[in-house]
């Protein structure tokens, strides 16, 4: 009929916009590498931000004693304690708590959300046990990994630059505070920096921390991408940098520092600095932008921001799908003659579900069936309309992985280990963690299958490896390295 051919022509038409043949790919790998060499020069040279981590030296086994860490992304966070052992000893003992966000400190204020996870830290350090009790007198120490873009002014503090994926935080009590802050700016002459945006996050958790009774001490502070790239090159000497795709997407390297001409602080002994690219920002006018993309971004908490992340996160590929499947409702009355209204939510269809129904193998594709009619409430879909859906799930997966390997050349690229070397017998390998990439294995294929296009004969040389929780731990080790009792 001429409503199923309408629909059709709306899944077409989104395939050629969400193109990315290896030319396209190529253009933007050119484009990352242009704008990381524009990022380094200068501050806000860019729209990556190319952050300087202050982490110069990464781990290198001997990191010895007890140590937590807390990792604070998109969702949930992690409360980590690991027993570490020196020299071949490594990981002696690891425990870990998982807890999520209720959604509404997501949107509430800075102090509510800090108080929440200083209580679930404080819950967490009672169930210590005895075997890896602290040499008495001493502080307990944390490696806090905190998955926002932070401008970091040492390797233990950094003001927030903003919230992403989802949370929008602005303190009301705050705001008032601010005023009389700012009266007591006036005599003392000190600067207060309040609201979240701009605030020293170590100094907010800190703060937290005292309120909540808990003596601890955080001693690093860390992008989940550098923790990965911490824990990462602890257990392999060849890990050059780390790739985070899961609600948010980001990534960082080991940069030499000569090559960072905005950094004026002395050369670190090793002459390196790990580079927290914040690459989910990135834009450019060669990335294949629809239609969706742009009205998921108008409506979004930070328009014009975090483009890349937009079209390739978890976070947000299943919410690219309901907003086709909403157009394809509306003008192809895709699901009969009224449009679902479960299908008009914002978010309501999760990346898990599009994956769900992407991995679905069965005949008759029931899981399809059964997530539309779970989620969405529409029941009685024919086995085409399952087979549009699929089709639909693969564009917009694809499109977000084929990026993803494009952004990963660019960091190769960028270090020269995008080609063969005569005579060099390099391996590269970017550790890799997030839900997206561990879970979604389609995606991680295309992804795994796209670096090989690029890559050529050079793909030997490259590794990709999933570093499982490896932020958690690389918080940890850098607690480690950066411990006062050194
Ligand atoms: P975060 O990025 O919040 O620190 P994770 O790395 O655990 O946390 O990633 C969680 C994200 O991974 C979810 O928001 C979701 O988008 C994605 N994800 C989780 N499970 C799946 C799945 N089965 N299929 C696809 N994506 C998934
Ligand atoms: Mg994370």
């Amino acid at each position: 009929s001429g409503q199923w051919a309408k629909a059709i022509a709306i899944l077409k038409e989104l395939q050629e916009k969400c193109e990315t043949p290896t030319g396209k790919l190529r253009q933007v790998v050119d484009a990352m590498t242009v704008e990381m060499h524009a990022g380094l020069a200068s501050e806000g040279g860019s729209k990556l931000k190319m952050i300087i981590s202050y982490v110069d030296n990464l781990p290198t086994g001997d990191e010895k004693g007890l140590f937590y860490a807390l990792d604070l992304g998109g969702t949930n966070f992690r409360v980590l304690r690991v027993l570490l052992g020196g020299k071949e000893k490594h990981v002696i003992k690891q425990e870990f708590d998982e807890v999520s966000i209720p959604p509404h400190l997501m949107v509430g204020t800075s102090e509510a959300l800090f108080d929440f996870i200083a209580a679930a830290l404080a819950k967490f350090v009672a169930t210590e046990s005895e075997d890896v009790n602290l040499s008495s007198g001493r502080q307990r120490e944390l490696g806090f990994t905190f998955s926002f873009p932070v401008r970091q002014s040492s390797i233990a503090s950094g003001a927030l630059v903003k919230w992403t994926k989802g949370f929008s935080i602005e303190d009301a009590v705050n705001l008032k505070t601010q005023k009389q802050l700012d009266k007591a700016v006036k005599h003392t002459g000190k600067l207060l920096p309040i609201r979240s945006v701009g605030q020293d996050v170590v100094g907010e958790l800190s703060k937290a921390l005292e309120r909540v009774g808990l003596d601890m001490r955080v001693t690093a502070l860390v992008n989940d991408t550098v923790g990965t790239l911490a824990g990462g090159r602890y257990s392999n000497p060849d890990v050059i940098a780390a790739v985070i795709l899961g609600t948010g997407t980001n990534a960082a390297y080991v940069e030499r520092a000569q090559a960072i001409p905005k950094w004026h602080g002395l050369l670190p002994k090793s002459g390196e600095m790990v580079i927290n690219m914040e690459w989910g920002n990135f834009r450019s006018s060669h990335l294949p932008l629809t239609e969706y993309d742009q009205a998921l971004d108008v409506e979004s908490l930070n328009p014009g921001e975090q483009i890349f992340e937009k079209i390739i996160s978890g976070m947000y590929l299943g919410e690219i799908v309901r907003r086709v499947l909403c157009r394809m409702a509306e003008e192809a009355a895709f699901f009969g003659d009224t449009v679902p209204p479960k299908l008009k939510i914002p978010f309501i269809l999760r990346t898990p579900h599009m994956s769900a129904m992407h991995h679905d193998t069965s005949s008759d594709l029931k899981v399809v069936g059964s997530k539309l009619k779970d989620i969405l409430e529409i029941s009685n879909t024919s086995l085409k309309t399952r087979k549009v859906i699929v089709e639909l799930c693969d564009i917009v997966a694809t499109r977000g992985a084929r990026l993803s390997a494009a952004g990963i050349i660019g960091i190769l690229k960028k270090l020269g280990r995008d080609t063969v070397r005569e005579g060099e017998n390099q391996r590269s390998v970017i550790a890799l963690d997030g839900g997206l990439f561990e879970h979604y294995k389609k995606f991680r294929d295309c992804m795994e299958s796209t670096l090989n296009e690029l890559l050529g004969e050079v793909s030997e040389t490259v590794v990709v490896e999933h570093s499982n929780d490896g932020s958690g731990i690389g918080a940890a080790l850098l607690a480690a390295s950066h411990s006062q009792y050194l």
